[in-house]
């Protein structure tokens, strides 16, 4: 049964791959099926909302987990053994891209719009070239050459070039909004249903897993994966636990030049006592910064800019001033403060990263923080390798293969992805010392004397073949 299932998806999907590269992403309000969704009183509404679809794969979340995932199934090429006939049979392996179709569901209306950027350093372009977007974004984003730190007064600590230290590395600043949209773009038509919030996920008697949305809608699945960030519902379900304050909090903004940026292609860091602050350069008209401050408890949300805005210069009132004047040229929605969470995956203690056929990839199953800038990057390498494995699983089209290769997935990113979130913590409580003397020896010592930014950038070293 599952056999002839799956290589239906093979076929269909195989069969319909031209899709427009480049498609807006609108508030969904008019999207397919879901358009008669504001019309709750019409009977005939309630029972198609009400009524069970079946889908093989349906992914929780479009963010950058959930859409590199879907683009990954999409992509994936494999050699397979045609058979040409000519005067006799002759067998050619081939290269055939499978396109593995999947659901991505939304709890949002529409992609992302707002928001700051995210550094991605050369593990995630190995996997953005993998997935075929490598180019296109790097033609909007300047490459950093690399990092000056700066103590509070504005004096130099230490310059770093990145190509010094790792001639392969790649570091750009970009725009979330730009990412999510062009991974989006990959996708066929109506592969992201928007305004679909799960509410709840089971194991019904008689097989799959059922997700249900806040609209009614369920849905039964034959695979799921959960992409629902740090407060996953799904990783919830399966048994982990919240992730963790880690007692700081970080600002984000993009600052904005319509007339030119001034900076040079670097990363500026500047080390206080428990606070640091810095900017990087992601086009010729925006600057992404932040600051990142000790805070006992989260604190209460704040969404009024102004009062964002305020906060954040308070902090760095008598630092350099090139950053009080790029918070300053900040859009309103650009700008965020987040508590910082992580979730430190035990080995035996920790659930695993796959339950039967339901898996976690990205920041719903590790949250780490992002003192190595590695969050997104991670998301990116677990999606190529989790497709990988789908994919060859769902070819063979045997229940247990599937269960197998999401374990496997999950016992292959582990060792990847734990060590880096405990270092991740580690990283960001030296960088948020307090105490005077503690810094002075950071900022005099270990900083402009024992660094070595080389062997620091290790964990960017992801070897990610071709999909
Ligand atoms: C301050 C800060 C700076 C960072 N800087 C970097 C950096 O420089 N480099 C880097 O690599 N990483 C960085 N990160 C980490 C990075 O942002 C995350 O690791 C990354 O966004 C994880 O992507 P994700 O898709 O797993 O989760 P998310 O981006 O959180 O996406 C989850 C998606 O699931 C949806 N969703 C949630 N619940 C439901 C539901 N019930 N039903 C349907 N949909 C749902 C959400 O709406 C969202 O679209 C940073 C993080 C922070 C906080």
């Amino acid at each position: 049964m599952a056999a002839a299932s799956f290589s239906s998806i093979f076929l269909n999907s195989a069969l319909s791959l031209s899709h427009s590269k480049h498609r807006n992403f609108p508030n969904n309000h008019h999207h397919s099926w879901r358009g008669l969704e504001h019309d709750r009183t019409n009977p005939s509404f309630r029972s198609i909302v009400r009524a069970q679809s079946k889908e093989d794969i349906v992914i929780v979340g479009a963010g950058i987990a959930g859409l590199a995932t879907a683009v990954s199934l999409h992509s994936i090429v494999m050699m397979l053994l045609s058979i040409i006939t000519m005067m006799d049979k002759i067998c050619a392996l081939e290269n055939i891209r499978l396109g593995v179709r999947s659901l991505v569901l939304e709890q949002a209306e529409s992609l992302r719009t707002g928001g700051t950027s995210l550094t991605l350093f050369k593990n995630g372009w190995r996997v953005l070239d993998a997935i075929g977007v490598g180019n296109d974004l790097r033609t909007q984003f300047l490459e950093i050459q690399g990092m000056v730190v700066k103590s509070e007064d504005g004096r130099e600590l230490r310059s770093f070039k990145f190509k010094d230290e790792d001639e392969s590395q790649e570091v750009r600043a970009v725009e979330r909004r730009v990412l999510l949209e062009t991974l989006a773009n990959q996708l066929p038509p109506d592969s992201i249903r928007f305004s679909s919030k799960l509410l709840t996920i089971s194991k019904p008697e008689s097989g799959g897993t059922m997700l249900e949305l806040v609209d009614g809608t369920r849905l039964s699945a034959k695979i799921v994966i959960g992409c629902d960030g740090t407060r996953s519902p799904i990783a919830k379900w399966m048994g982990f636990s919240d992730p963790k304050y880690v007692g700081h909090c970080a600002f984000r903004g993009l600052g904005y030049y319509p007339n030119g940026q001034p900076f040079e292609p670097k990363v500026n860091y500047i080390y206080g006592r428990g606070l640091r602050a810095g900017c990087v350069p992601v086009s010729p008209t925006k600057v992404y910064w932040f600051i990142c401050f000790n805070r006992s408890s989260p604190g209460p949300k704040i969404s009024d800019p102004a009062e964002l805005k305020k906060q954040a210069k308070e902090l760095v009132r008598n630092w350099p001033t090139d950053l009080l004047n790029i918070i300053d040229q900040t859009p309103d929605d650009t700008i965020i403060r987040t508590p910082l969470v992580d979730r430190w995956l035990w080995p035996a203690i920790s659930p695993l990263a796959s339950s039967g056929r339901v898996v976690l990839v990205g920041d719903a199953w590790h949250p780490m923080t992002p003192n190595l800038g590695q969050g997104a990057c991670c998301a990116l390498e677990d999606a190529v390798v989790l497709a990988r494995k789908l994919a060859n699983a769902v070819k063979s089209g045997s229940e247990p293969s599937v269960e197998d290769a999401l374990s496997s997935y999950g016992s292959e990113r582990w060792p990847r992805i734990f060590p880096l979130t405990i270092r991740a913590n580690l990283v960001g409580s030296v960088l948020q010392w307090e105490n005077p003397v503690v810094c002075s020896v950071r900022n005099n010592v270990i900083i402009p004397k024992l660094v070595r930014l080389g062997p620091l950038l290790e964990h960017t070293n992801f070897d990610c073949q071709p999909l």
